[in-house]
């Protein structure tokens, strides 16, 4: 039988991923990417690739969908936490917390593994192409569009161990947390602001002092970089015939940022529902919703604890076996949905296309023309 040839706008995780396992399935894919290489986005920054969500190793669960882990993928099984006014605790576990990946246009990285495996299977891409409109069928997966969270860190050179740690406190992060990672020479340190935006800078210095009164790390070539992440939670994410991934439809893990395997999963089951015929947003709200919800009503609490709530939280992650206690509060509970219409109301998206004129609207990424949208 032949397949009809697929369209995907955007080769992040997300349209990659749907890309491959397309071919994998004999489609013909042609992706569009406006920039001249993946990862154009970041920065060769490292990030985790959360591992306590699922039961499944999340390394076992992209071999499942058939995506090779040709790319720096390297367990962390410990970090350090600090948290206002108490020792810094330390979190171990015997299975990976997470697996430290690097992000961006260099060997290495996730963003390149997945296109050579995109190419290796006989993925068209076609760099250089921004589509703002696009008629007909295809797949979106063209990342985030306002700023519901905001990062700004450097990358360096270092003599320093592989190690990470994480911060949680308002005078360095407002309502988010920041970062050391680690690997091979390579750090990154971060921090996530969840507030206050426009005072990046001072956040940024806060955070640099910080590791260098706490655990002085020796940076050298340090490149600053700033980036942001978006999300929000709609009924449906086809829109005039298209099936939206990834951040571009606000799949994210709305309390910490973890969206490369909402990413990674939204551009696989997009593909699935082509390659089955099934309904995409039966496949999403099925195995994403549930997890996507509750990441938000942990957002609304987490917006709510002060640095007492932080302490609680660091020493349950170095009292407890944090993968365990992690899988039980990122996934569905009951009660804890009873608070979603607040949490819901708190945080509207911040997407919206002023420009559209709203009428037969193809927009790539607007959707404001659909009666269901928001
Ligand atoms: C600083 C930072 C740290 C992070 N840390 C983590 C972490 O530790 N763990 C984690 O899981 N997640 C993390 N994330 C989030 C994660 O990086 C994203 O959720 C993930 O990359 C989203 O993938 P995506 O494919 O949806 O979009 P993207 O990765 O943004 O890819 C979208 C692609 O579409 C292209 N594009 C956009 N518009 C168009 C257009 N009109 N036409 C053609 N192409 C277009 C872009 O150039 C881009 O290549 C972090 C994000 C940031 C910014």
């Amino acid at each position: 039988m032949i397949k009809e040839p697929v369209n995907i706008i955007g080769a992040g995780p997300a349209g990659l991923t749907a890309g491959i396992v397309l071919r994998r399935h004999g489609f013909p894919v042609r992706v569009y990417e406006m920039s001249s290489e993946v990862g154009h986005r970041l920065n060769g920054d490292f990030q985790g690739l959360e591992n306590w969500t699922s039961e499944k190793d999340i390394t076992g669960l992209l071999r499942e969908i058939g995506i090779e882990t040709n790319f720096l993928c390297v367990p962390y099984h410990r970090g350090i936490i600090y948290a206002p006014e108490m020792k810094p605790a330390e979190m171990k576990s015997e299975r990976p917390i997470f697996y430290l990946v690097k992000r961006g246009t260099m060997p290495g990285t996730l963003d390149m593994g997945l296109k050579e495996q995109a190419l290796s299977l006989g993925v068209e891409i076609l760099f250089n192409h921004r589509l703002d409109k696009f008629d007909g069928k295809a797949i979106v997966g063209t990342g985030p569009k306002g700023a519901d969270a905001v990062a700004v860190g450097i990358t360096f050179e270092t003599k320093m161990k592989d190690q990470a740690f994480a911060v949680l406190d308002d005078n360095i992060a407002p309502k988010g947390y920041a970062y050391l990672l680690i690997n091979q020479g390579y750090g990154t340190m971060v921090t996530v602001l969840y507030r206050e935006y426009k005072r990046e800078n001072e956040y940024f210095e806060r955070m640099l002092k910080f590791f260098r009164d706490t655990i002085n790390p020796d940076i050298r070539n340090e490149r600053r970089f700033g980036c942001y992440g978006n999300f929000f939670i709609w009924d449906t994410q086809i829109h005039h015939e298209k099936l939206y991934v990834g951040e571009s439809a606000g799949f994210q893990d709305c309390l910490w940022g973890f969206g490369m395997r909402y990413a990674i999963l939204s551009g696989y089951l997009a593909a699935k529902s082509l390659i089955e015929g099934s309904d995409y947003d039966m496949l999403w709200q099925r195995e994403l919703k549930p997890m996507l919800e509750t990441s938000l009503i942990n957002r609304y609490l987490f917006e709510k604890i002060g640095p007492a709530g932080y302490r609680y939280l660091a020493k349950k992650f170095a009292d407890s076996n944090p993968c365990d206690f992690l899988r039980k509060h990122y996934n569905y509970s009951f009660f804890k949905h009873l608070l979603l219409p607040m949490a819901k109301k708190k945080y509207e998206s911040k997407v919206k296309d002023t420009n559209c004129n709203h009428e037969n609207c193809t927009c790539v990424w607007c959707k404001c023309g659909e009666s269901a949208c928001p």
